[in-house]
């Protein structure tokens, strides 16, 4: 591993030999290591004060037992756990991921991204991430709220409207969260803002379950036109995945006048070169709960491709909206050979790192996750905002002020990358940026000796 500065080099190091088995924690800390080095070398202040072995350490990973039964009468054992990554600037914030895959290692990763992009947003919120192991495929809605309340049974002494605020993340949508949040409104005897992503009857705010991919495609807009005088319109995009961020870049692709073409699921994807009937892939995913497959089954002219990514379809944008890693360097060049010009991260971590390389190489436009899906973040701390006030803002108004976030990260992360003297460097700038907030603000508030 060769870092520019010594000091990087002996904490990434450390990292590693200290946190064996964490793949994606290491993946994520290598990356915001690689781009801060210029913020790192200018000022011996972070070193000093330790900055980042402590922005590299959880300020608590809470792990507990989860058990629930199932309709069949079974008694099922589960994981759970909450990373309390950085609380500098304000309560920690971040969704809760249900998944198989979840692990100690993939919730670290994502909470270690939640710190600097929520610090991108400018609005007062820590880093935080949570989940479990539970898969929610095939479960009844029985055994969802089971599961739920059971997992808020452990959670709920852990977090509190001024501590820790979880979202939804993968598996974790509408439903859920409002199962979750009548658990902890029952064990806490209180009615406050605990979660986001909240159902608009009990708390939740207009345009949070848009956020996302709305944001995502604000970002792409300002990119577009910020660094390559250009826009969505007119404009052939893949998108991956099929579930909330997805579902919603591919109505704001819409309504920027581009075409959606591609969807997928972890089963494979679907290509429609007339444009995805977004109507129709709300009612099988998000009413339905079916399989994306389905999809083809009903559209003339649609196809589906069972184990295969959307990559290889031409197109000028991609937004990778599933997972991580989900785009490699063989999905990169087959973009490439196809002349895309630009790819904005929905998911989290999506691109591999090999994949990130060959892109700013090759001179396509890049939009990190952790500026170019904050939205969704942004207008949860809108919802805190909201809740705080016990009051309404009106769809208009938050879309407003969502609008203005994305415009107002794409200014700072490249008026970053340019002070820093890295140009156009997106991943840099969205990086250093949101460290050095996060950072000054550990500095001020003093260690304990
Ligand atoms: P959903 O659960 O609503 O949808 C996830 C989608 O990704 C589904 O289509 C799912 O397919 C697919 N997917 C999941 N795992 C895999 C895999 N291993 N391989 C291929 N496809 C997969 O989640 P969200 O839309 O909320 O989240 C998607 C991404 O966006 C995640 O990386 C999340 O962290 C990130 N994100 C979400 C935010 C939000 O507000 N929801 C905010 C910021 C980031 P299947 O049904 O087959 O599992």
């Amino acid at each position: 591993m060769k870092f520019k500065s010594p000091y990087i080099a002996r904490v990434y190091e450390d990292i590693v030999a200290r946190n064996p088995n964490e793949p994606e924690f290491h993946q994520a800390v290598k990356e915001v290591f690689e781009t801060i080095t210029p913020v790192i070398e200018n000022n011996d202040i972070y070193e000093k004060h330790g900055i980042l072995e402590r922005i590299t350490e959880p300020e608590r990973l809470i792990t507990f037992r989860v058990t629930w039964v199932s309709d069949d009468g079974k008694v099922n054992v589960n994981r759970g756990y909450r990373v309390q990554f950085n609380s500098a600037i304000g309560p920690y914030k971040g969704g809760l991921r249900l998944h198989p895959s979840v692990n100690a290692s993939v919730l670290k990763f994502l909470g270690f991204e939640q710190i600097f992009k929520n610090s991108l947003t400018g609005l007062p919120m820590g880093g935080g991430k949570g989940g479990s192991d539970f898969n929610p495929k095939g479960k009844s809605d029985m055994e969802i709220m089971r599961f739920c309340q059971a997992f808020m049974s452990e959670l709920y002494r852990h977090i509190g409207p001024n501590l820790d605020v979880p979202a939804g993340d993968i598996g974790t949508g509408a439903r859920e969260i409002g199962y979750l949040f009548g658990q902890y409104k029952r064990l806490a005897n209180e009615f406050t803002g605990v979660l986001t992503g909240k159902g608009l009857a009990y708390g939740g705010s207009l345009v949070r379950k848009e956020a996302t991919g709305y944001g995502l495609c604000y970002f792409t807009e300002e990119m577009l036109k910020g660094l390559k005088n250009d826009s969505i319109k007119n404009k052939k995009v893949c998108v991956s995945g099929s579930g909330n961020v997805a579902i919603y870049a591919i109505e704001k692709i819409y309504e920027l006048g581009g075409l959606p073409v591609t969807a997928s699921d972890s089963d494979g994807f679907i290509y429609d070169p007339n444009g995805i009937d977004l109507d129709l892939l709300k009612k099988l995913k998000e009413v339905e709960r079916k399989r994306i497959f389905e999809y083809a089954d009903i559209v003339k002219g649609a196809e589906y491709f069972e184990g295969q990514r959307p990559w290889a379809i031409p197109c000028d944008i991609a937004l990778p909206c599933a997972t991580q890693n989900e785009l490699e360097l063989d999905d990169a060049k087959k973009l490439v050979e196809n002349n895309v010009i630009a790819v904005a991260e929905g998911a989290n971590m999506p691109c591999t790192p090999e994949a990130i390389e060959y892109f700013q190489n090759s001179k396509v436009l890049y939009g990190p996750a952790k500026a170019a899906n904050a939205g969704g973040v942004a207008t949860s701390g809108l919802e805190m905002s909201q809740n705080s006030m016990r009051y309404s803002w009106t769809f208009e108004k938050v879309d407003e002020r969502l609008k203005a976030i994305m415009k107002g990260i794409f200014d700072n992360v490249s008026e970053t990358a340019k002070t820093y003297g890295v140009e156009g460097d997106l991943m840099a700038g969205a990086n250093m940026a949101g460290f050095l907030k996060v950072a000054d603000a550990m500095i001020a508030q003093g260690i304990i000796f």
